[in-house]
């Protein structure tokens, strides 16, 4: 795509880095095909191409973001499915990350859109608030009908429907701690606690760290790092995501001076497409660019470290079926495809892909609340998808996804390394209680 910035526009180092991304562009179209808000709107402005041109034309002309660009802008989920399409490797994702800080920066939000971010960013990304704003969420449930009539406050009761019924103790699992390794010790790493998946799911972390341990690895918990910063990220708001990212480079700077580190392991993977990124997000930094550089550099997801390491036999008889969900942070952010869908497999299960599976659920951080009718239609083309392969669990790594597909399906719903730390040694997960694997046909005797 040809461009028209000037010289003095591209001394911005962020406009640059976008008019190069732009002009790789094509409009060859294929990314439509692949893209959700596309597929279910049908209107080329809710394309990656019709965005990508929007932004074009906001940033080559100097303009504040109007109602059109972040009508269309906002509907994107950042899935990153245009990304996997691209054959010219447009990098999406940077484009649209300057798209929203610009957005940010110069467009007035009408007051109630902007209360109802200004909630979010101020309580998703800090455990204790989060838990306290969970408690709140069950007492103005029943108000939710109520609030889907009136058209600015239906993220508010999208909101107070995503909420769960129970929220798990914040003892015990993901406080500050070294777990050493059971047996000699194979890798050392640091796990990320992360946010809202600590409040809302402390299982998964515990079982990661059981896993792990089993297997020979060191995990250390730190004290001091937190969100990874991409809820705020997604939003546009770009000064908080840094200082989140700063705060967690400094920390895990200093586990790995103390004592080394082969990994940080998360177990979200939109975390995990976030903190790879932190190379990029504080490339401008000179105090934090290198060291940002080697966290990135050191990020995996649960499942890479996983592949990695030599599983024993497994040790639980499991058997189920399982139908593998990618989150679209971890197939299209990440491009990890194989790893989870081979180690469930290894750990006896049988593995079933979901058709469509390149479509988000309609979660993407924080959309399923400020975008809940776009969201909820996409959830409800995912989980009839996933009803079609006849599943007894579901499968996935990123507890957005968990969240947003639970919602909608009575099919039991997993982080995938729940499901291999039972196998490899560990408690069946509660939430299979009664589900046992499906007879196998009999094979008549000649
Ligand atoms: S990130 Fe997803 S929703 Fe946004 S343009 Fe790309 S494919 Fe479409
Ligand atoms: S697939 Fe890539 S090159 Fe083609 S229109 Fe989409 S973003 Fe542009």
């Amino acid at each position: 795509m040809q461009t028209a910035f000037t010289p003095a526009q591209l001394d911005d180092p962020d406009t640059a880095h976008s008019a190069g991304i732009i002009r790789k562009c094509v409009h060859c179209g294929f990314c439509t095909a692949t893209c959700p808000t596309y597929v279910t709107l049908g209107n080329e402005l809710d394309s990656p191409r019709g965005r990508i041109y929007l932004i074009k034309e906001m940033l080559e002309n100097d303009r504040p973001a109007d109602d059109k660009v972040v009508t269309h802008i906002d509907r994107c989920l950042s899935c990153l499915s245009c990304m996997t399409t691209c054959p010219s490797g447009v990098n999406y994702m940077h484009l649209v990350d300057h798209a929203r800080a610009h957005i940010e920066r110069t467009y007035r939000r009408p007051f109630a859109d902007r209360m109802i971010r200004r909630i979010l960013a101020l309580t998703l990304p800090y455990p204790a608030r989060f838990r306290a704003s969970l408690q709140l969420a069950k007492l103005g449930r029943p108000f939710a009908g109520l609030l889907d009539g009136i058209k600015p406050l239906k993220p508010l009761a999208a909101m107070l429907r995503l909420a769960p019924d129970h929220v798990p103790s914040d003892k015990v699992v993901n406080a500050p701690a070294t777990h050493p390794a059971k047996g000699p010790r194979v890798k050392r790493v640091a796990l990320l606690r992360g946010c809202a998946q600590s409040v809302l799911d402390p299982k998964i972390n515990a079982a990661t760290i059981r896993l792990l341990t089993r297997l020979g690895v060191e995990v250390v918990v730190p004290e001091g790092e937190g969100c990874c910063g991409a809820l705020v990220h997604h939003m546009g708001q770009e000064a908080p995501a840094l200082d989140f990212a700063r705060r967690n480079v400094d920390v895990w700077t200093r586990v790995a001076a103390e004592g080394g580190l082969d990994a940080i392991v998360i177990t979200a993977s939109g975390c995990g497409t976030t903190i790879k990124d932190y190379g990029h997000m504080l490339r401008l930094d000179p105090a934090y660019a290198e060291k940002a550089a080697r966290v990135s550099a050191l990020a995996k997801d649960v499942t890479e470290v996983l592949a990695d390491l030599d599983l024993p036999l497994p040790e639980n008889e499991t058997g189920l079926v399982v139908a593998y969900h990618s989150a679209c942070s971890m197939q299209h952010g990440q491009r990890l495809t194989r790893a989870p869908k081979v180690l469930l497999a290894q750990a006896g299960f049988t593995v079933r892909d979901v058709p469509e599976g390149h479509l988000c659920c309609g979660s993407a951080g924080t959309y399923n609340i400020l975008q809940p009718e776009i969201a909820t239609r996409l959830r409800d083309r995912k989980v009839a998808n996933i009803a079609s392969v006849a599943p007894q669990a579901i499968a996935t790594g990123n507890i957005g996804c968990m969240t947003q597909i639970g919602s909608g399906t009575a099919i039991p719903i997993l982080h995938t390394v729940e499901l291999l730390d039972w196998a490899f040694g560990g408690e069946k997960p509660a939430s299979l209680d009664g589900v046992v694997p499906v007879a196998q046909p009999a094979v008549a005797a000649e």
